[in-house]
């Protein structure tokens, strides 16, 4: 499929100063449209701007739809690097079928993020830890309020220069966690990209932004036993020499940023496993002094060290508040990777002419 291409005559300037995350958005967008009738058909780039859209349309209403989340760096050398993007497209799918959305074309999916960030490519940031921020999402179009899964669909792809994640360098941050909400359950849409997920989770997030914490880490929505995720990140323990992170079970989000931690783990010999892990479990460690490192991971952050968790009325200090070990090495690793500093393993990196 052709992707037909309309320039913006009226280019915007970029941004000065502090780019935060997700403010700022770049010239141009792709978006595609659905149709029974026609599959997935026009797909097209053209200038950034607001959608027109009946207020009656089904996303509104019932939230059928689907997100991802990935980066595009400028190496040093001006080469311009997109991480693992094959994955991000696989993972729609993963949603797309839990949404009852339909599947869309991997190679199409990544060659329009590929054209769009080439044409949008002076806005990709060049300070130390910035990147281009690359959201594509699909929302269902009917105009209706029936519920029944949407006959139309848009998929679209927007950009958003942001500056380092954490304006002041990794610096652990507190969890929450959480004992009273539940984020998802097996059975429900945990494992997905969707909004939906979200909208469950802000409330917890609020209550613990307010009394001081970064983030929620979720257990599980049946006993509020087993650690799940937090908010954003999947979740990693070192607990006396080995690396530990929930194993998947549909209520869990399949992280890429964790894949890649795991790969990593596994290649340098580090004892890496991946199963099912009780707050009660990493309490025990924390009292007799073998956990040694809890770091999140995710695309936003990449890696962010965790040095207190909050459980009950117990306080769980990590590492004396500062960042461990292995998971700096992750850190420089994966960034080292995405910047072009580091070769990675065979296939994480493409490259956009
Ligand atoms: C996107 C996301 C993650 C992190 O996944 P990455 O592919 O590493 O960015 C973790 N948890 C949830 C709920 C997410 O939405």
């Amino acid at each position: 499929m052709n992707i037909r291409i309309e320039k913006t005559k009226n280019p915007k300037a970029k941004p000065e100063g502090a780019l935060g995350f997700g403010h700022i958005f770049s010239d141009h967008m792709f978006i595609m449209d659905y149709s029974i009738e026609k599959g997935w058909y026009d797909p097209r780039i053209v200038p950034y701007g607001p959608l027109s859209l009946d207020p009656s349309t089904m996303v509104f209403h019932y939230g059928q739809e689907v997100f991802e989340g990935l980066k595009a760096y400028k190496a040093k050398d001006g080469r311009v690097l997109l991480f693992r993007v094959d994955e991000n497209y696989k993972r729609i799918n993963v949603s797309n079928e839990r949404l009852a959305i339909p599947p869309i074309d991997n190679e199409l999916c990544i060659e329009a993020t590929k054209q769009l960030v080439s044409l949008d490519r002076d806005w990709i940031p060049q300070q130390d830890g910035a990147s281009l921020y690359i959201r594509p999402f699909i929302i269902a179009t009917d105009p209706f309020l029936g519920v029944r899964p949407s006959h139309t669909y848009k998929f679209m792809i927007i950009c958003s220069p942001s500056g380092l994640y954490y304006e002041e360098g990794l610096e652990p941050v507190k969890i929450y966690v959480e004992d009273k909400y539940v984020r998802a359950v097996r059975g429900g849409m945990g494992f997905t990209k969707t909004g939906g997920n979200y909208a469950a989770s802000i409330k917890a997030q609020d209550i613990a932004h307010e009394n001081g914490y970064s983030q929620v880490l979720w257990l599980d929505g049946v006993e509020q036993k087993y650690i799940e995720e937090v908010g954003s990140m999947n979740i990693f323990f070192k607990i006396d020499g080995e690396v530990v992170t929930p194993a998947l079970n549909g209520s869990i989000l399949s992280g890429i940023t964790r894949k890649s931690a795991i790969e990593l783990c596994k290649q340098w010999g580090v004892p890496v496993s991946e199963k099912r892990i009780s707050i009660q479990e990493v309490y025990e460690a924390s009292q007799n002094g073998k956990l040694e490192e809890v770091f999140g991971t995710g695309t936003a952050a990449i890696i962010s060290p965790v040095g207190e968790l909050k459980w009950e009325d117990h306080v769980m200090k990590v590492n004396d508040g500062k960042i461990g070990e292995i998971t700096q090495r992750i850190f420089d690793t994966i960034t080292g990777i995405q910047t072009g500093v580091i070769e990675g393993p065979a296939g994480w990196i493409q490259e956009v002419k």
